[in-house]
């Protein structure tokens, strides 16, 4: 049984838990129907009356709402780019994430199209393996201050998480 994470005093052991409970959210996320993406999905918003789908640019990103541009229609989906089998389509259809919402403003949904489960599970690797090489820092020399800072650095990622303490706080 997995100790108490309050009783976690070891950061890089805490960390990576943190590391695999994104990593397991983000799978979660990225199942449908029986299906999965490995990878974690890529979410694109796309008009939910007509289904096109939405690219965010600069010049959008300064609308009031997110629109559809074939439509007009301010009605948006959140939808996986990758699609999952169902018997009456060969096609298949992408995991409908956010069914339906109605004016949205374009820089929220970029924010949730770019933090989508692809990119969390990008990061989780990224900071496993920093993780890993900043665990061998110290194993070679135990007093390296600045692989002791950038461990902690990377523990500021979860600060409002529980478990974390206050010495391992950083100034940023
Ligand atoms: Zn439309």
């Amino acid at each position: 049984m997995r100790a108490p994470v309050d009783a976690v005093t070891d950061l890089a052991v805490w960390l990576r838990q943190q590391l695999d409970t994104d990593e397991q959210v983000a799978r979660a996320a990225s199942t449908d129907r029986g299906g999965s993406t490995p990878g974690g999905e890529h979410w694109r918003w796309e008009c939910s009356n007509c289904d096109t789908p939405l690219p965010i640019t600069p010049v959008t990103l300064l609308a009031e709402f997110m629109e559809c541009p074939t439509c007009a229609s301010v009605g948006v989906a959140l939808r996986s780019v990758e699609t999952y089998p169902i018997d009456w389509d060969k096609r298949g259809l992408p995991h409908f994430v956010v069914s339906g919402a109605e004016e949205l403003r374009p820089v929220d949904g970029l924010h949730l199209q770019t933090h989508d489960p692809a990119r969390v599970l990008r990061t989780v690797d990224a900071h496993r393996a920093i993780v890993d090489q900043l665990e061998q820092a110290l194993a070679d020399d135990a007093t390296d201050e600045t692989a002791q800072w950038m461990l902690r650095t990377l523990a500021v990622v979860y600060a409002d998480r529980p478990g974390f303490l206050p010495e391992w706080k950083v100034d940023l």
